[in-house]
């Protein structure tokens, strides 16, 4: 462990595995008492495990981001346990790649209600603890679909957009309360991230595509968030594109 983030509380959404597991352990590394959130309650008990064991403070907060409303009541949570709230990884998502024509409605409705509104409404939430304090960082996971749109993509790269608008626009409201706002766009990274596409040959062409590639790891991406996060407070971190060496 490192101090450079003691005293800090940070909220991972999307922790039980991918980037925001590697990025939860990273911040507890340096010293941030963290609040794990996902669905999966099992794998963020294991999580948290591994970050009391190298004396972290951890909370877990199981909830399905993807219903209405959950993003006071997560906040709530985070800082009813931990005492206060100055980090925010909004990094849950799904992608579910596909055709627009013949594709299923449902899957178009998860990807806005997960990667959009559930990152909005706790960016919401968050705000309501970060302005009397002063300070505080939301950081948002985009993806390189979120500056550029292919076949195949339509859907994601909506989503994608759409946290990139939302950032931006609240990088420039939040600053009047010293709030910074970081957007991180990954290329592909070696994850779970794929199992959920439900298009089957939409699926087996992704995974054909990359599956020779040298990917990013998670860490690579919990990297940029620590960058992003242990700058001076005069520092804000805007935008992070990274892709893999071999992506084109
Ligand atoms: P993973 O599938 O490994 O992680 C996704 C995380 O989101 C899991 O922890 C999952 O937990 C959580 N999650 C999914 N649905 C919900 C829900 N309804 N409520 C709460 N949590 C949920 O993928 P990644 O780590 O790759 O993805 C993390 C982020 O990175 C996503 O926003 C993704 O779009 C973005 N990204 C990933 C890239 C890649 O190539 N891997 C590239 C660019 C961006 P649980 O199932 O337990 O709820």
């Amino acid at each position: 462990q490192n101090g450079t983030l003691a005293g800090k509380v940070a909220l991972v959404t999307g922790a039980s595995s991918g980037i925001g597991e590697a990025t939860a352990l990273a911040l507890a590394e340096h010293g941030a008492a963290v609040a794990l959130v996902a669905r999966r309650r099992d794998r963020l008990d294991e999580l948290a495990g591994r970050i009391k064991g190298m004396g972290g403070k951890v909370a877990v907060i199981v909830s399905d981001l993807a219903q209405a409303g959950q993003g006071a009541d997560v906040v709530g949570q985070a800082v009813g346990a931990l005492g206060r709230l100055d980090i925010v990884v909004n990094n849950a998502g799904v992608m579910l790649l596909g055709p627009v024509a013949g594709g299923d409605p449902s899957d178009l409705t998860r990807m806005m209600d997960l990667n959009v509104t559930a990152l909005m409404h706790l960016s919401q939430a968050a705000l309501e603890t970060m302005k009397p304090q002063k300070s505080g960082h939301i950081v948002n996971i985009s993806s390189v679909s979120g500056r550029g749109a292919s076949s195949l993509s339509a859907g994601y790269s909506a989503s994608k957009w759409a946290v990139g608008g939302f950032s931006e626009g609240l990088r420039q409201e939040a600053k009047q309360d010293r709030i910074r706002v970081t957007v991180i766009e990954p290329g592909v990274v070696a994850t779970e991230l794929t199992d959920h596409i439900t298009h089957t040959q939409t699926k087996d062409m992704y995974e054909g595509r990359i599956k020779d590639m040298e990917m990013l790891q998670s860490e690579d991406i919990a990297a940029a968030v620590i960058y992003a996060v242990t700058q001076p407070e005069r520092v804000n971190v805007n935008e992070l594109l990274i892709r893999p060496l071999d992506q084109g």
